[in-house]
């Protein structure tokens, strides 16, 4: 398959734009190119556009070439680049598979692109057969959540395999919560599929969804057309020093990713106790999917204590569920306090 295909021809024509930066790459004394205040405030210039050393250290960390790396203000941005480079408006379709993150859906629409839906099995797994049905030659990407949102849990490999091998689009796998599993990151079989785009986010295990970090891996040949479409300076100052500041301390973050997790099965025990709850789905992730007698009630009660989880129950194969994140001790304390009381 060849990827270029799929790419609108608009995209394929444009020329990017050229900033300052771009056109002046060395060190120099003195900058009088790109009308900023000269007034030294550590901010006053722009940031840099490709976020050269941020990218140095998050190719360290994740074992993947700079070349592979595109970065967004947010993992939101990632999607809405990627819809803009390979689908056409009121022409392409894309295919997404409910219950899974709402954004696929809304940038769709901000995009006026058609959604196909195919809805995961019971066992929320993919139905590979049921994608390979509503396929057609008007369809560019499939968004594949995993570990998904809202349901916890990881989509098989071999499924994924299969439908990056044998269909003609681009396959883009959400890994918003991968360092929550033992599961190896889909961006060790880049060179393999040329159709594959992984996302992941620093929002999540890496605690730092205020400064809005996304990530996005894939081919050299994909990422050079998302640096051609991207805002020029997309990825800010702040968000950058804060970013590669936090990821020079592993230790930090392995201390807090281990307390989440033993969290994790202790809030799982904790609510399996309740009559009220009918099932904790089996989870990937920081949260856990719960099934429960009245989500809407139970809801609603848990808002009035002041403790706010997510309520999933009008979700296709979620009725009743509500999702519940993982908290430190004391939060998940309150949270089962709280219920007690219900
Ligand atoms: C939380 C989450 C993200 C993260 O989005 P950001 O814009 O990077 O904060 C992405 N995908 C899924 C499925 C999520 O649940």
């Amino acid at each position: 398959m060849k990827v270029e295909n799929l790419v609108r021809e608009n995209v394929k024509k444009m020329k990017a734009y050229s900033s300052a930066r771009d056109e002046f790459q060395q060190q120099a004394a003195v900058y009088l190119d790109a009308n900023e205040n000269p007034n030294d405030d550590g901010l006053n210039r722009y940031p840099d556009p490709y976020q050269k050393v941020l990218k140095e250290k998050i190719s360290e960390i994740k074992g993947i070439a700079a070349a592979n790396i595109l970065l967004g203000n947010g993992s939101d941005e990632v999607l809405d680049l990627i819809f803009r480079m390979f689908c056409e408006p009121k022409e392409d379709n894309i295919i997404i598979v409910p219950p899974t993150y709402g954004m696929y859906k809304v940038l769709a629409a901000v995009n006026n692109v058609a959604v196909k839906e195919v809805f995961l099995k019971d066992d929320f797994s993919l139905d590979v057969e049921g994608i390979n049905q509503v396929v057609d030659e008007k369809t560019k990407l499939i968004f594949i959540c995993s570990p998904n949102n809202p349901t916890g849990n990881l989509m098989r490999r071999k499924s994924i395999a299969e439908l990056l091998k044998y269909l003609n689009c681009v396959v883009v796998i959400d890994e918003a919560y991968i360092d929550f599993c033992e599961e190896k990151s889909w961006t060790a079989q880049l060179d393999e599929f040329p159709n594959l785009i992984v996302c992941q986010t620093l929002s999540k295990a890496w605690g730092l969804a205020g400064i809005r970090l996304g990530m996005c891996f894939a081919s050299t040949y994909i990422i050079e057309v998302l640096n051609k479409i991207k805002p020029p300076y997309n990825v800010n100052q702040l968000t950058q020093s804060t970013a590669l500041e936090v990821l020079g301390n592993i230790k930090k973050y392995e201390e807090e990713l281990t307390g989440i997790l033993k969290e994790k099965q202790a809030l799982k025990e904790a609510l399996e106790k309740f009559s009220f709850v009918k099932k904790v789905y089996a989870s990937d992730a920081n949260f856990w999917l719960v099934k429960v007698t009245d989500a809407d009630n139970l809801y609603q009660y848990l808002v009035e204590k002041g403790v706010v989880v997510r309520n999933r129950t009008k979700e296709y194969g979620c009725e009743n569920c509500l999702r519940i994140t993982v908290g430190t001790s004391l939060q998940n304390g309150r949270l089962i306090e709280v219920l007690k009381y219900f």
